[in-house]
């Protein structure tokens, strides 16, 4: 049956982001809160779908990246008491950043400096030689140095969220319903997918790569696009392969300003170690998970879904289009391409020992038209 209420604060979307601001929220100031998801479940999404790494703030420019870095910093003795007093997963498993040229090794001389900065203690991360390298991954992983991060920890998102949101009190949580229609008025008015409607002073807008959307149909970012990419396959490894990595192995990026875009292994909580990490599969939503869309419908509709001329100007666009095309090969074939990258820093890894898919996620690229037509 259709109802109505009311409410001070409204969040939409009850992944990890939405739910921690509810617990805040509620936990600071004595306002009604109701967190909406569109799921039958909370963090089902790319909470539940991502590497699960907490990283630590080594490879954040303190100048530059300041506010993340702090995040960082203050989130994760945060994280360690939650885990700690719900007994959930926390694997100090350790990531390593592998310099494969000159410029990574100057990358990397300056990580013990950002760390220094961004308040890791100096017992939390060592600069490696190939020696060092040798000691600590037995010979497997090849490069001209490392930096070693002690502390990235490895935990389940999902189950770190739904924990929260076991612990809120004082929200109301309405969960199964979307959100289809916000209107502003005298607060706002919210139209969910059952028919039933709900008032809020203020709506924070948490839906993840839903949430531009939800600003189109409010009239805002009109000057943004987003686009969708499978930005993670994961392939697992055999058990019995490669004993000796136990670490979290990266490479430093080609891009400094997109870490963890390059290929990487990993090392999951519960000891599962996979390879992958993003590709520029495009897909027709952000809930896409295999394949480029879940209808005939959802692929329409994202053909013409405004602003129609960047879509235009891309699908136009031959060497888009053929970025497009190779990823799809990669993302759609078996393995070889992921482990041809892997390789460089990891020469005795091969296909046959994958064992089978792993995760997907899919990652919204977003930005002004112009960054798309160029
Ligand atoms: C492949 C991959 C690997 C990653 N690895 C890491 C990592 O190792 N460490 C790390 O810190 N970060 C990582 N990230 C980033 C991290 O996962 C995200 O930043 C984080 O999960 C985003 O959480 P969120 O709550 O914003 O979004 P989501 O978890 O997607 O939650 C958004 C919610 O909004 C709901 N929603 C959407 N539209 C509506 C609507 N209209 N009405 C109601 N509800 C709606 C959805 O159902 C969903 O539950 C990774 C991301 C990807 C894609």
């Amino acid at each position: 049956m259709a109802m109505e209420r009311d409410c001070d604060i409204a969040i939409i979307g009850a992944g990890v982001l939405g739910t921690c601001l509810a617990h805040w929220i509620s936990s600071l100031y004595s306002a009604r809160v109701c967190l909406i998801d569109a799921s039958g479940d909370v963090a089902s999404h790319t909470t539940s779908r991502n590497t699960g790494v907490i990283h630590r703030p080594f490879y954040l420019d303190p100048v530059k990246k300041g506010t993340f870095a702090r995040a960082a910093s203050l989130s994760y003795p945060m994280w360690m008491k939650f885990a700690r007093d719900f007994s959930l997963p926390w694997e100090q498993v350790g990531t390593v950043e592998v310099a494969l040229s000159d410029r990574d090794l100057d990358v990397i001389s300056s990580y013990s400096e950002y760390a220094e900065s961004n308040g890791m203690s100096r017992e939390e991360y060592e600069v490696l030689d190939t020696h060092g390298l040798q000691a600590i991954e037995g010979g497997s992983v090849k490069a001209l140095g490392a930096f070693f991060s002690k502390t990235d920890t490895s935990v389940d998102y999902g189950l770190m969220t739904r924990a929260i949101c076991g612990t809120l009190s004082g929200v109301s949580t309405v969960l199964g319903r979307s959100v289809v229609r916000i209107v502003e008025g005298e607060g706002y008015n919210l139209t969910l997918s059952d028919g039933s409607t709900l008032r809020a002073r203020t709506v924070f807008n948490c839906a993840g790569a839903n949430s531009l959307r939800i600003a189109h149909s409010m009239g805002l970012a009109r000057d943004l696009s987003v686009f969708f990419f499978r930005g993670g396959d994961y392939w697992r490894l055999r058990q019995d392969a490669l004993p000796s990595i136990r670490h979290n192995i990266y490479s430093v990026p080609r891009f400094l300003k997109f870490p963890f875009l390059d290929p990487h292994f990993i090392v999951r909580y519960s000891g599962v170690r996979e390879l992958g990490g993003p590709n520029a599969a495009l897909v027709a939503g952000p809930y896409v998970y295999s394949g480029f869309s879940e209808s005939p419908l959802q692929a329409l509709s994202w053909l013409f879904e405004r602003p129609v001329l960047t879509r235009l100007s891309l699908l136009t666009n031959l060497e888009f289009l053929g970025m497009v095309r190779s990823e799809w090969e990669s993302s759609t074939s078996p393995p070889e391409g992921m482990v041809r990258r892997l390789s460089s820093f990891i020469p005795s890894l091969k296909a046959s020992m994958i064992s089978g898919p792993g995760i997907s996620g899919v990652r919204g690229l977003c930005g002004e038209q112009e960054r798309f037509r160029a």
